[in-house]
């Protein structure tokens, strides 16, 4: 097998395994959430096929396509969602992976169009600062992918919330973004609390940039 043939196969092995990290922490309900990764120094990259039960995924059954999402590797049809995904690829050459969900609480903040403000400290660790709102875009053409882009060219946040939609996120890996659509959950979920019990404080933009920088440079094992 090529060296490319070899990290397209480990790349579908990883992204098939991803998807049990959607369903293991409740981000996603019957088919409706995928994860993808870029082929590094590809135009191509790995995603969900369209359809297929979390259960029933395997490396045999993640498709291949181009950053136009044309299928190129597969047997099945790529998910619904893949345009979405190949433009962010083609617009954004720093992601090396993508995930939508519709998981609750964040797609309860975009339902409102309401930008998750930044008044924990783990927000300003892996967000910067608060979650952004996107535009509503109709899936079937560029405008999801345009949206998506658009927003997070002006923010931190590795997430967006498409407003009446739902959460998008990315990350230089997939595993990256599927970590960042988990935390995205678990912090739309506090705030919400936060919100029923009163109004949550802001976080000073100067601390928010020093805990950016800390946790970045400085947090996990050297
Ligand atoms: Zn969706």
């Amino acid at each position: 097998m090529s060296s490319v043939g070899q990290t397209i196969a480990d790349l579908r092995r990883t992204v098939a395994e991803l998807h049990g990290e959607l369903t293991r922490y409740g981000l996603v309900m019957w088919t409706a959430g995928n994860v993808s990764a870029r082929v590094p120094g590809e135009d191509l990259m790995v995603i969900k096929p369209s359809g297929v039960s979390y259960d029933e995924l395997t490396a045999a059954t993640i498709v291949v396509t181009d950053l136009h999402g044309e299928l190129v590797e597969g047997d099945m049809s790529p998910s619904s969602d893949t345009a979405a995904h190949g433009y962010v690829y083609r617009h954004m050459p720093e992601v090396g992976g993508v995930v939508h969900t519709h998981s609750p609480y964040a797609t309860a903040w975009a339902a409102r169009g309401e930008p998750i403000p930044c008044v924990l400290t783990m927000m300003a660790d892996e967000f910067g600062g608060g979650i952004p709102v996107g535009p509503f875009a109709m899936i079937g053409d560029d405008s999801i992918g345009r949206g998506i882009v658009e927003t997070l060219r002006d923010s931190r946040s590795p997430a967006v919330l498409m407003r009446n939609h739902g959460p998008f996120t990315v990350g230089p890996d997939a595993r990256s973004a599927v970590k960042a659509a988990v935390m995205l959950e678990d912090v739309a979920r506090t705030v919400h609390i936060a919100h029923q019990l009163g109004k949550p404080g802001d976080i000073d933009q100067d601390d928010v940039d020093r805990l950016h920088a800390r946790y970045q440079n400085v947090y996990g094992q050297a």
